[in-house]
């Protein structure tokens, strides 16, 4: 303990309590203090491993050795979809649109996979089973998503601060004019709840400077259907917006707290301070492919494959 507490960058208190550099109420780069709104709807599965993937580097300087992780197949499909989006929306309507937007998702596709990533043996077993259903969710896309939407921020990078010296930032997707409708795309074999996600978005582009007002929020969801099958058709699902937010509320407050009890632990002696934040092995993704912590002393729960 007596490393983890030296190596940690709060200035120690006599009395015991954290006490943290001014600059942290005002610095994005402050350890622990950079929430992504992405992170919001996994963080309940397990917190540890949500901490274990936001905060690798400040975790580890704390005295900790989590493992990189390694994204999986699936994941960079979704990627690779959403490069073909952006590129695709601002062209639309010109001749090779969909081939350029192809093109551009197939090379994010090769650039993620050419950094290592976990394969799915049942479903995404080889890249060009990849390459084969990025292209035909791209057209799906293009053909029954893109026309329906007047985008007016596309993948617009924001962030705003959320008290205590937090900071939240996000990639809102789309913003549609006229009916100020904050939209996600999401792929996967299954549709999940995004509703947290969606609604640190609505509060990122409702808190900027300039505010927009958002009316509601919607998640386009295109299913990464096996080679073997049909693809299928995209699903637009309007969420509650006001349930959205408070959602995203009620996540931030948790990993609020969380993380000050784990800077109080460690600046404190307290010890085990990783159990700050709850851990759930019984999480599906509780597994050396999806968890940096996985065998590693930030976390002892998980079993071995
Ligand atoms: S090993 Fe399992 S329980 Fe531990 S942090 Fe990772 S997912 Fe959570």
């Amino acid at each position: 303990m007596g490393d983890r507490a030296a190596s940690w960058p709060i200035n120690r208190h006599p009395g015991g309590a954290p006490s943290l550099p001014e600059s942290w109420a005002t610095s994005m780069a402050a350890p622990l203090s950079a929430l992504r709104a992405s992170m919001l709807p996994s963080w309940p599965d397990c917190p540890r491993r949500g901490a274990a993937k936001q905060w690798r580097r400040d975790i580890n300087a704390s005295g900790y050795h989590l493992r990189e992780s390694r994204s999986s197949v699936g994941a960079a499909v979704g990627t690779a979809v959403h490069a073909a989006a952006a590129h695709f929306l601002p062209i639309w309507t010109e001749p090779g649109a969909v081939s350029a937007a192809v093109e551009v998702a197939v090379l994010s596709f090769r650039a993620d996979s050419a950094q290592g990533m976990v394969w799915d043996k049942n479903n995404i077993a080889t890249p060009n089973i990849a390459e084969f259903q990025i292209r035909r969710m791209v057209a799906v896309y293009a053909e029954h998503v893109a026309p329906h939407v007047q985008p007016a921020l596309v993948e617009q990078a924001l962030q705003v601060s959320i008290g205590g010296g937090f900071w939240l930032s996000g990639h809102a997707d789309i913003i549609v004019t006229g009916t100020r409708v904050v939209r996600d795309l999401k792929t996967g074999a299954q549709m999940r709840s995004y509703q947290a996600q969606l609604g640190g978005y609505s509060l990122l582009v409702r808190s900027q400077p300039e505010p927009i007002d958002v009316a509601g929020v919607a998640v386009d969801f295109i299913r990464r259907t096996p080679k073997t099958k049909p693809q299928n058709m995209p699903v637009s699902e309007a969420l509650n917006l006001d349930v959205a937010e408070r959602t995203a509320w009620s996540v931030i407050g948790h990993i609020k707290a969380a993380v000050t009890e784990f800077r109080r632990r460690l600046v404190c002696g307290i010890e085990p301070p990783e159990e700050a934040f709850l851990a759930n092995p019984m999480s599906q993704m509780c597994h050396a492919d999806y968890c940096p912590a996985h065998g590693i002393d930030f976390c002892p729960l998980g079993r071995h494959p």
